[in-house]
Order: C-alpha cells, then sequence, then structure tokens
C-alpha cells in the first residue's frame, strides 16, 4: 500500500512522519485503540466512491462505546476524517482506508481518555484489474491450534486493535508451516472466522456462514454478500454453527472482509475443496459484490458515498 503525502489528525491533514503519538500512551502500552478498515472505489464514471460508510461508522461508534473510551467524535467527525483524507491527497482510485480512534491518554489499563481520531487513506494499485483478480489471491488455509478470543474474554464483535494478537498467532502459525490463511475454531471448537476476514462455505449448493454468536467480527462484508447471494444470485443463504469437518467436504470456500473482499479458498488443511480451483459461485458472488461497489448496480447505490 503506498504511503499518502498527508494523515488526518484530530481535524488537520498533517505531513505522513509527522502523525506520531506518545510511547507513553495507553495505545502504546496496551494497544487501546479501535478501529475500521473501509474501502474507496473508483467507478466505471470516473467517480470515486466509499463502501458502506455508514455501517463502518455504526461499528466505530459501537467499538468506542464497548471500549468505555471518552472520545469528542462522532458520525460527522468520523465522516469528515475519511473524505478529507481522500481528498486532500488528492487520491481518486481505488483506496484503502483506516480509521482509528487511540487513547493518547496515559495511565493504565483503564485510561479512557483523552482519544485521538486518526485516519490514514492510502491508494490502491491493483494492476490490471481485468487479470485473474480472484485467481491471484487464492489461499490454501489450515484449522489454526490457536482458537477464537471468546466474547466472554474479549468481544470479537468489536474492532480493537488488541483483538488482533489472537490473529497474529494464527497467522504466524499458518505461514510456518506453509499456508496462507488460518481458520480460527471457536472454544467450543465450531469454526469461526479467519484472521482479518470472515469465512463462508458452499454445501449442497446453500452458501454457509457461522453466526454472529460464533466469535465473529460483525463484518460489513459478509452482512453484503449474504444479503447479495441471496437478492442477486437467488442462493439459499444459512448463518449456523460449522463442524470442523464439514470444511473438508465443502464444494467451495472463501474469506471476505473490507480489504480482501472475497478470498477464495482452494484447500483446507490440504484437502482440496471442490474441483481445486476458484469454485463457480465464488466467482459470480465476486461480480456481483464488484459491479456494486463500482457503482454499476443501481440497486444498490445506497450503499455509496460519493467521494
Ligand atoms: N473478521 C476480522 C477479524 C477482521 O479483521 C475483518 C476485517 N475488518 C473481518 C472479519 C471482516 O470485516 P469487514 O467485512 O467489516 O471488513
Amino acid at each position: 500500500m503506498a504511503k499518502p503525502d498527508f494523515i488526518y489528525v484530530d481535524g488537520a491533514m498533517v505531513p505522513y512522519a509527522e502523525a506520531t503519538i506518545h510511547v507513553a500512551s495507553a495505545a502504546a502500552k496496551y494497544g487501546a485503540n479501535v478501529f475500521e478498515g473501509i474501502c474507496a472505489y473508483e467507478g466505471d464514471s470516473g467517480r470515486s466512491f466509499v463502501f458502506r460508510l455508514r455501517e463502518h461508522l455504526v461499528r466505530l461508534h459501537n467499538s468506542v462505546r464497548m471500549m468505555q473510551i471518552e472520545c469528542d467524535y462522532g458520525d460527522a467527525a468520523y465522516s469528515e476524517a475519511v473524505l478529507m483524507s481522500l481528498r486532500e491527497n488528492r487520491i481518486r482510485g481505488d483506496a484503502h482506508i483506516r480509521l482509528t480512534v487511540f487513547i493518547t491518554g496515559e495511565g493504565y489499563a483503564d485510561a479512557r481518555g483523552p482519544a485521538s481520531l486518526v485516519c490514514i487513506a492510502s491508494p490502491r494499485d491493483r494492476g490490471p484489474r481485468e487479470a485473474a483478480p480472484l485467481d491471484g489471491k487464492a489461499a490454501h488455509a489450515a484449522i489454526s491450534t490457536w482458537r477464537r478470543i471468546d466474547d466472554a474474554i474479549m468481544p470479537p464483535r468489536i474492532k480493537a486493535g488488541a483483538n488482533y494478537h489472537n490473529s497474529r498467532f494464527g497467522m504466524l502459525e499458518a505461514r510456518r508451516n506453509g499456508y496462507d490463511e488460518a481458520i480460527f475454531l471457536t472454544l467450543a471448537g465450531k469454526v469461526s472466522e479467519g484472521a482479518n476476514s470472515c469465512f463462508a462455505m458452499l454445501r449442497d449448493g446453500i452458501l454457509v456462514t457461522p453466526p454472529v454468536t460464533a466469535s465473529i467480527l460483525e463484518s460489513v462484508t459478509r452482512a453484503t454478500l449474504l444479503e447479495l447471494a441471496a437478492a442477486e444470485l437467488g442462493l439459499r443463504v444459512q448463518e449456523r454453527e460449522i463442524d470442523r469437518s464439514e470444511l473438508y467436504l465443502a464444494e467451495e470456500a472463501f474469506f471476505c472482509g473490507s480489504g480482501h473482499e472475497i478470498r477464495p479458498v482452494l484447500s483446507v488443511d490440504r484437502f482440496p475443496l471442490g474441483d481445486g480451483g476458484v469454485g463457480k459461485v465464488t466467482r459470480r458472488l465476486w461480480e456481483s459484490y464488484e459491479a456494486v461497489v463500482r457503482g454499476r448496480n443501481a440497486s444498490r447505490t445506497a450503499w455509496l458515498t460519493p467521494v
């Protein structure tokens, strides 16, 4: 990801190198921050859109509330941070946006403020979009021996930076063992999600994904794809518990998230899924998603915020 010239910090655009926080802050000492990863897309008309900004801001608000961060900012400031970061850096093509509330105050793990609002918008160079966009990011996945954090330990449904220590263990283990991605199980041994994305699979032609009570982040992309799968592709969709052994029998599977969009899973624990390539339904879902984010689907433009 290319570095932007300026980063939004508490209402002002600051040169990249000067956007720093103190080593004594609770953010640095305890990972006390909450954030959103959001994408902007260049539409075919040449206009750019932020995808599902409203839903990301609702989740950020929920994260701030759950973490009891004393934060004076609200929706207006969050939106301004995102749009200002894109505009002032003159980013017109695709972009990844990281919107974070940090506890810059010192103190212990119970510090609640003051807080800073920071936004980093980075241009995203995808190369020629047409060239096998899905195949290039397809992954071989392994079940992690680490379990996903649980609602009774640190709630995965909110997007707190500290939750990603759990993701880190899974990712590093998967890479060490020659895989691309980890799939976490819940404490109860049911399928949860990936290190930085949700998980879905196709069984008997039904699109199945773990419920929001399976120690997952309440993902914007997951909700989007469930809706598109049912409404645009006419698929049956199920949110239900998934057993580990079902993964080995899936016809297709993929990870999904704002950054990954759709990342096909070719194998789980070296069991190839389907014919071992990117599945047909996965491809159709991706085409549907791509049409929506680029403003080509007139019935879904309410999900787009013009830059
Ligand atoms: N789970 C985790 C742990 C994630 O980090 C992400 C990426 N934000 C997701 C799921 C997908 O969430 P979203 O679709 O809202 O980006």
